[in-house]
């Protein structure tokens, strides 16, 4: 069978494929814990339920403009104005079907086939996937010292005359942590001097911990969204725990914008107005619905570290922001049990039934990405679970569901 080498290249999405397998366990009645989920398990706001109940109610469910509903992109010029104290016109917003396809409906107008996009590690996931699924060339820039954040220097000596665009994830998934003020100014100096877009992947931004800040982008920029090289994403997924509903969105020059409702008339055609119903409900409801969700999350951030804290030979940075924390196990991918972060994944999947992510799938070997978005007791237990897996110093026996389980391979 003759297919498409570039897409044959694709891989499924890690993230997805273990809620797969997770999902299917569960399914035979597997205990399983889920440390993987990038998703906040808070019901839906009312706000949004309302007025996407109103919307489907009313019976009139059909195609509406393919850059979104006015009243959606009404909310989102609100938001904008708060939230980023940027002046946005409608026609620079284009809401599409989550931000991963604002993200691909920007790359893909952007670049050509061999354009360059600097992808700074440890990154999500899909970013190098989307970038080579356009035809373009992801250049990965991974912080010599260790850490999760590289220098400003790293970043500027991979840009050249085939780059087209950065992206920035802060707060960062999967590393939790925030991007310097300097460094973030810099970078939009670097983007406005050099001509090159500034992606920022913002749909973390206020999940942000111990009074830190996500400084935005476009405070450093003295340009207006017309003239910006800055591009930014957000949507309702992760501040609302709303990833179910799809919405999200872009702003950007409206030339761009233009580009994008093009690309997506002929793609996905419009979002559902039932879900943009939705995200327009959650915009203008109460928003106190994200602060109390940030503070749960700031809560199990802080449970998941004094739970590592006791675990032999890891180590974590202390997540800044999202709901995602990226500890060291290389201690433990250096033995039988497993070789790297991949095998370690297996392995606590096969043993302790803990869903985790391998950091290679983040550009980061050696590391697992664990999710502390569900309840302390997911995450309590999961760790409980990893350290009886993996580490000598903890006791060898432990009941997982109703099966009392002896370690006898350490
Ligand atoms: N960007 C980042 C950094 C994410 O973590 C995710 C979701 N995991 C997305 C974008 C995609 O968000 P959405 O569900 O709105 O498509």
């Amino acid at each position: 069978m003759s297919l498409s080498q570039i897409a044959s290249s694709i891989p499924a999405s890690p993230t997805f494929a273990l809620n797969e397998e997770a999902r299917l366990l569960r399914e035979k009645g597997e205990p399983v814990i889920h440390l993987g989920i990038g998703e906040p398990k808070n019901k839906t706001p009312i706000s949004a339920i309302l007025s996407s109940a109103a919307k489907l109610s009313s019976g009139d469910v059909k195609y509406v403009a393919t850059d979104g509903t006015p009243s959606l992109k009404k909310a989102i010029v609100r938001y904008s104005e708060e939230n980023y104290d940027r002046v946005v016109a409608p026609q620079n917003i284009i809401v599409s079907e989550g931000a991963k396809q604002s993200l691909f409906n920007i790359l893909f107008t952007l670049c050509n086939p061999q354009d360059e996009v600097i992808v700074i590690a440890p990154y999500w996931v899909s970013y190098p996937e989307i970038i080579k699924m356009i035809g373009a060339i992801p250049v990965i820039v991974t912080p010599e010292d260790g850490s999760f954040i590289p220098s400003f220097y790293e970043i500027e000596r991979v840009v050249g005359s085939d780059t087209k665009a950065i992206i920035v994830n802060s707060p960062n998934n999967p590393s939790g942590m925030i991007y310097s003020e300097d460094l973030i100014n810099k970078m939009v100096d670097l983007c406005e001097r050099k001509g090159i877009y500034m992606i920022c992947d913002d749909i973390y931004h206020k999940l942000v911990f111990d009074g830190k800040v996500a400084v935005p982008a476009c405070k450093y920029t003295q340009k207006d969204v017309e003239n910006s090289k800055i591009i930014l994403v957000n949507g309702v997924a992760k501040l609302y725990g709303m990833t179910g509903f799809r919405v999200g969105w872009a702003i950007a020059p409206k030339k761009l914008v233009e580009i994008m409702t093009n690309v997506q008339s002929q793609t996905t055609s419009c979002v559902s107005p039932v879900m943009q119903a939705a995200a327009e409900g959650a915009l203008i409801g109460m928003q106190s619905i994200v602060e109390s969700l940030r503070l749960s999350i700031q809560n199990n951030r802080d449970v998941l570290m004094q739970e590592l804290h006791s675990f032999t030979d890891v180590h974590c940075s202390k997540p800044q922001g999202t709901f995602y924390a990226l500890p060291d196990f290389k201690a433990y991918c250096r033995n039988s049990i497993a070789k790297n972060s991949v095998e370690l994944c297996q392995f606590l999947l096969k043993k302790a039934l803990v869903v985790t992510i391998p950091g290679k799938e983040f550009g980061i070997e050696g590391h697992l990405r664990l999710s502390y978005a569900g309840t302390v007791k997911e995450l309590t237990e999961g760790i409980e679970r990893m350290k009886w897996a993996l580490d000598p110093n903890a006791p060898s026996e432990i009941y997982i569901g109703d099966r009392k389980l002896i370690r006898d391979w350490l």
